[in-house]
């Protein structure tokens, strides 16, 4: 549980460290931006990554903090899950993220861990790329090059994989502000209160006058990366919002009675590649998916 050797740089400008983590992209390098740590020292530890350096973000402020710009909110990469729960603006303007953050892990990591590191980790498992992924987010990143700008639909590419490249930094994530009739849902199936999911739901379901007008689904935990349930979206747009009963579990009002909404959420699983692990196997996972999307869109469209 030591980790291997590592250089230790904590860079006062983002500029330094850029420049830090250029040189060592060119030198061939292995060289890890450190946020929280909350994931990296694990990996550290059990000596998964053993990196020649760590380039500690922490002090650099202009990555951390909440602002409410016009379309969207910027959410800094350094901004902690815990500060993300006590922005009003974040509860206001994005409720999807205060849902879902207020289900990762304890107060603990949560002061340390960062909204940033979450989304550069890319782990399927975590509850931000899923909330990400169904809010079409867009990612802002630096490298000594320059800025770029990368959609959540491209952000996601394998298991903890992301589209970053070395040398590049994660500045921030703009959250785009769904407006009127939009209702949100975060439904996490784990084994105990504040462990990892085993399946979550991130949904957004906008209502015109009784009707579906738009939903917007992602999974956590059903393949490698955060998935988008397109099918159900498809299904669900057009059909009533009213509820009709049942939980999904079982057919709705328990009396057999068709309800369109579990029917298409009955498709939750459709095009993904659930893991098998200690806590679920596939078949298991794929109905979780069923059930809990039928929920999170009941809770979101009522
Ligand atoms: P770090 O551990 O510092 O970094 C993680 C990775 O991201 C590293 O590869 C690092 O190089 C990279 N990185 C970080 N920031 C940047 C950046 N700005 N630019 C480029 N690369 C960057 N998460 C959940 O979603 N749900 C849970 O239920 C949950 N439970 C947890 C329980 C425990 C006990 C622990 C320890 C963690 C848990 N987590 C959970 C993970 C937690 O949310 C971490 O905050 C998150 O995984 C990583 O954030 P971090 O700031 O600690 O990143």
């Amino acid at each position: 549980m030591i980790p291997a050797p590592f250089d230790y740089i904590r860079p006062t400008s983002l500029e330094e460290a850029c420049r830090v983590l250029a040189e060592a992209d060119s030198s061939g390098e292995d060289v890890k931006v450190l946020a929280g740590g909350q994931s990296l020292l694990p990996l550290l530890r059990l000596r998964l990554a053993y990196p020649s350096a760590l380039v500690d973000l922490g002090r650099l402020a202009e990555l951390r903090g909440v602002e409410d710009r016009d379309d969207h909110v910027f959410i800094g990469a350094l901004t902690t899950h815990d500060e993300v729960l006590r922005s009003p603006v974040v509860r206001e303007r994005t409720p999807l993220v205060a849902l879902a953050t207020a289900t990762v892990a304890d107060p603990a990591v949560r002061h340390r861990g960062t909204f940033g590191g979450s989304m550069a980790h890319a782990d399927p498992a975590g509850d931000l790329p899923a909330v990400a992924l169904a809010l079409d987010c867009v990612f802002v990143v630096r490298s000594g090059e320059g800025e770029r700008e990368i959609p959540a639909a491209e952000f996601f590419v394998d298991y903890l994989e992301s589209a970053l490249e070395p040398g590049e930094v994660l500045l921030g994530v703009r959250v785009p502000k769904l407006g009127p009739g939009w209702g949100f849902h975060y439904e996490k199936f784990h084994r105990t209160a504040q462990a990892w999911a085993i399946v979550g739901v991130a949904a957004a379901v906008r209502r015109d006058g009784g009707i579906i007008g738009e939903a917007r689904i992602a999974l956590t935990n059903m393949g490698p990366t955060p998935v988008r349930a397109r099918a159900v979206e498809d299904a669900l747009r057009g059909l009533s919002s009213a509820p009709t009963g049942g939980d999904g579990a079982q057919p709705a009002g328990g009396d057999g009675a068709h309800d369109p909404v579990r029917d298409a959420c009955g498709q939750a699983d459709s095009g993904t590649s659930p893991p098998a692990d200690l806590h679920a196997k596939p078949d298991y996972r794929r109905h979780l998916a069923r059930v809990l999307t039928h929920r999170a869109v009941r809770a979101a469209s009522g």
